[in-house]
């Protein structure tokens, strides 16, 4: 496919300006992937839920109009790119990998989906994640499991393992995610590609079905760290339709990647290592890290001493907030609506059949947690051990200019292994939580192999400071040269 096509953001863009292809035969390019990737044969990589072909192609020949007439194209033209089926498209099915909202169309554009399309995008499609983004497999989607590309009989993580594996298989050069507890960095390190959780505010989740408010971030996952300060750029800043969207000026990130300071100093979570840490994990790991120093990179030790408390903690802030925010598919407003005699029957019968088991079990846990007499307990405690987490990510940031640890202790496991043990599954965000819960921008970048599946190096930076997480990816990725 890329022996063809240009797979990178600025050798498209410099392609059709060039007048070498068009952006309609790349978009049939495209499709013609996807249609292979998803054959039953393959086996099917079951990542597209929902194809919007005609929307694709209008931009397509929106682009195709200004590089016939001269023009300057915008930033991202022609950029064939997924989104997760959490992000709302105006006449297109939003599923959130549900049956609640199976055969729900979206009313509006998220300020995200105008942006891209502004800036040139070919929006393919919607691809498969968890439902209502809560899991780490794309296992508990209603349409079934998505396989990673790099092994079918394992799972891409979650949960934008869709968006992952589309970018690792070609289908997409970039996509979409979401992330609340790792649900981008992860399934990037799962795949074998970049995954960048922008600062909390530094994207509009206008648009974004809401999961936990305090925690859900919107981001790109891409092939090189160049796509992802591309993406990020047309991505970031503040948006009257979202309160929570910053309005803090956005760099050029993408101008600025190769500009990294000398004497960068990097913190080695000494907590990170031990544990659930998979010992070819932690040996890839030491390996890139020795190459950072060699490069020049300060390597100190810091210490997050109550990382251990993070998944206690974003596991009770998390499936609080997803309690609240899922009261609002009742069969009233949005998709399914069961037949029953009574409104209280109908609410209860629609909620039954339309969850899947792990929605239902953060939203027992999370009414839980938030009761009468728990509160305190669990809410008021987690909210204090939060406070905590992010006291300590502040004093290391006073020792370092960014944090770095493995994204994930372990890599891609079977499908089917790990389903029946939500505590595992749990336990394995250990290293990306912390960022959502502070609220502070990370990224994950391929940093190599562990019994030949991907690994994943995560770098979390200050509060929007995306400009030196990416700086360090990117230096990272100048001198890591993947296994032929
Ligand atoms: N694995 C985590 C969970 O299940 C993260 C999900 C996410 O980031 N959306 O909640």
């Amino acid at each position: 496919m890329s022996d063809t096509y240009p797979a990178t953001i600025a050798a498209i863009r410099a392609g059709l300006a060039q007048g070498e292809f068009t952006a309609r035969a790349l978009a049939g390019h495209y499709y013609e992937r996807i249609a292979a990737t998803e054959a039953p044969a393959a086996p099917a990589a079951n990542a597209w839920l929902t194809l919007c072909r005609e929307r694709a192609e209008v931009q397509a020949d929106r682009v195709d109009a200004l590089a016939r007439q001269g023009q300057p194209l915008p930033p991202l033209a022609g950029l064939p790119l997924a989104v997760k089926d959490v992000i709302s498209m105006r006449g297109v099915r939003t599923t959130c990998g549900s049956r609640m909202l199976e055969h729900y169309i979206a009313p509006y554009d998220a300020t995200v989906i105008e942006k891209l399309e502004t800036a040139g995008a070919l929006l393919l499609g919607k691809v498969n994640c968890d439902e209502f983004a809560m899991g780490s497999s794309t296992e508990n989607s209603a349409f079934g499991p998505t396989r990673n590309p790099r092994d079918p009989s394992r799972v891409p993580g979650g949960s934008s393992g869709g968006s992952a594996a589309v970018v690792a298989n070609g289908s997409a050069l970039a996509a979409l995610g979401s992330d609340t507890g790792g649900s981008i960095r992860q399934p990037a390190a799962f795949c074998g590609v970049v995954g960048l959780l922008p600062t909390y505010g530094r994207v509009s989740r206008y648009g974004l079905v809401a999961f936990g408010s305090s925690l859900d971030h919107i981001g790109p996952l891409t092939r090189s760290v160049d796509d992802a300060a591309r993406l990020l750029g047309v991505l970031a800043g503040p948006d009257p339709r979202d309160a929570t969207c910053a309005d803090v000026p956005v760099p050029d990130y993408a101008a600025q990647l190769a500009a990294l300071p000398a004497g960068f100093r990097i913190g080695v979570v000494k907590e990170a290592w031990g544990g659930g840490l998979d010992s070819q994990v932690e040996a890839t790991v030491r390996r890139a890290l020795d190459r950072l120093a060699g490069a020049g990179c300060d390597i100190v030790e810091v210490s997050l001493p109550h990382l251990h408390a993070s998944i206690a903690t974003y596991y009770i802030v998390a499936t609080a907030e997803a309690s609240a925010n899922l009261a609002r598919f009742d069969g009233v407003r949005y998709g399914l609506r069961a037949e029953a005699e009574s409104l209280g029957e109908m609410y209860r019968k629609t909620r039954e059949a339309g969850f899947g088991a792990e929605v239902k079990r953060r939203i027992l846990l999370g009414t839980y947690v938030l009761s009468s007499g728990y509160y305190d307990a669990y809410y008021r405690k987690a909210q204090l051990a939060r406070a905590l987490l992010a006291r300590d990510l502040d004093r290391a940031f006073a020792q370092a200019d960014l944090l770095v640890t493995p994204t994930t202790p372990g890599t891609a496991f079977k499908i089917g292994e790990r389903i029946s043990n939500p505590l595992e599954m749990y336990l394995a965000d250990i290293y990306t939580v912390p960022a959502d819960l502070a609220g502070i921008p990370a990224i994950s970048v391929p940093c190599g192999e562990a019994a030949g599946l991907p690994v994943g190096l995560q770098f979390m930076g200050r509060h929007f400071d995306e400009t030196r997480v990416l700086q360090a990816a990117r230096l990272w990725e100048s001198l890591h040269t993947p296994p032929a």
